[in-house]
């Protein structure tokens, strides 16, 4: 018998990352609402930036600099304390990695963002989950469960798939009971979406605790997925940690000048966030009005929705008819919510054709 080379037993005990789909069964394009993508599109000064980007032949500044500088001054902190990573999601994974291996434990709540059970298991760390409080994020749980072998505990602030959101006293709470050398990764992917009013202060800790990770990413509100740019902050003994680890280049060029044109363009994130506020606000009020269906809309601070089905109608059937007028959403069974359904806000028009069909359903159920 040839020996084969063998992955260590906690990466074979990974389940990969599911995306969202952007195809029906039958391989039709379908208006994607399963990614939480932006339905505005990029800014356009981000789009004109492409083509200034540095020559493909030439490796990118491999520290972005400039980028690094426009992020600081934007959200007031120095720039030696922002790393960037491919996404946010390499600075969840090098985070989990830096501090956390084998015998260590990782903390997240049921229904959390699903890259952390990966990023947990990737360094050969413990997962462990904390239950919901009514699919929110429940402090007393996840405290409950820190002990002497826990290194890390995330938090998804707006949450995915949920759309739950901790306010500042309860993110203070947190912190203030975990002990300080417990890394607490607070992951604000969706953290632009939110009424500025509304700050879970979450930036703030991160300047002045020594134990504060916060992550956000372009994503989302930039509309630069495609372009792999996230960043993180924390005191400079995390951020040195973590620029130890990140890949070199881990910014492309045009990464990093469609990054720098899109930060100086904040009329585009703040229009996304109106236009995303209202158009959530308007779709959740339509299936709210359909009354005792079983139809129950999650409160969400992001840029989706996730509704639970939990009536005669199910999250398959919705999953299905939505499909069958265009539309691909995110169905959860994989995430322990065969009843829930994920949809990205999109257009006014895409969640009034979307609403009208749930409830249409709903009534014939
Ligand atoms: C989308 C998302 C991210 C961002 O991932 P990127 O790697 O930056 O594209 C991070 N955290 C959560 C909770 C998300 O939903």
């Amino acid at each position: 018998m040839t020996k084969l080379p063998t992955p260590k037993p906690w990466i074979s005990a990974i389940h990969a990352y599911v995306p969202g789909k952007s195809k029906g069964k039958d391989g039709r394009p379908l208006t994607k609402l399963s990614a939480n993508e932006n339905p505005l599109g990029t800014s356009a000064a981000a789009l004109a930036a492409r083509d200034a980007a540095a020559a493909p032949a030439l490796y990118p500044d491999p520290d972005s600099n400039e980028l690094r500088g426009a992020l600081g001054q934007l959200h007031g902190i120095p720039a030696a304390r922002i790393v960037m990573g491919t996404g946010s999601d390499e600075i969840l994974h090098i985070a989990a990695q830096a501090y956390a291996g084998p015998g260590d434990e990782i903390i997240y709540v049921r229904y959390g963002f699903s890259v952390y059970d990966i990023a947990a298991r990737r360094c050969g760390a413990t997962p462990i989950v904390a239950p919901d409080a009514d699919y929110g994020t429940d402090v007393d749980a996840l405290l409950a469960l820190v002990n002497e072998r826990t290194r890390v505990v995330f938090v998804a602030n707006p949450n995915n798939p949920t759309g739950s959101f901790l306010p500042k006293g309860e993110i203070a709470r947190l912190h203030a009971a975990l002990p300080s050398d417990v890394l607490l990764v607070l992951d604000q992917a969706y953290g632009e979406y939110v009424d500025p009013a509304n700050d879970d202060g979450a930036l703030a800790l991160a300047e002045s605790a020594g134990n504060v990770l916060v992550t956000r990413t372009f994503s989302k509100i930039y509309g630069l997925a495609g372009e792999r740019l996230g960043w993180g902050t924390g005191a400079d003994h995390i951020i040195d940690a973590l620029n130890r680890i990140r890949g070199p280049f881990n910014l492309s060029n045009t990464a990093q000048a469609m990054g720098l044109a899109a930060v100086a363009d904040q009329a585009f994130v703040v229009t996304s966030r109106e236009h995303n506020a209202a158009t959530r606000a308007r779709f959740v009020e339509r299936l709210e009005a359909l009354g005792n269906h079983g139809v129950r809309p999650l409160p969400s601070q992001a840029n989706f929705v996730l509704i639970l089905f939990e009536g005669a109608l199910d999250a398959e059937t919705v999953y299905n008819g939505l499909m069958d007028i265009g539309y691909i959403t995110r169905w959860l069974p994989n995430q322990g919510l065969p009843h829930g359904l994920r949809i990205t806000i999109g257009s006014q028009t895409q969640m009034d054709e979307i609403a009208d069909e749930i409830i249409r359903l709903a009534r014939g159920a």
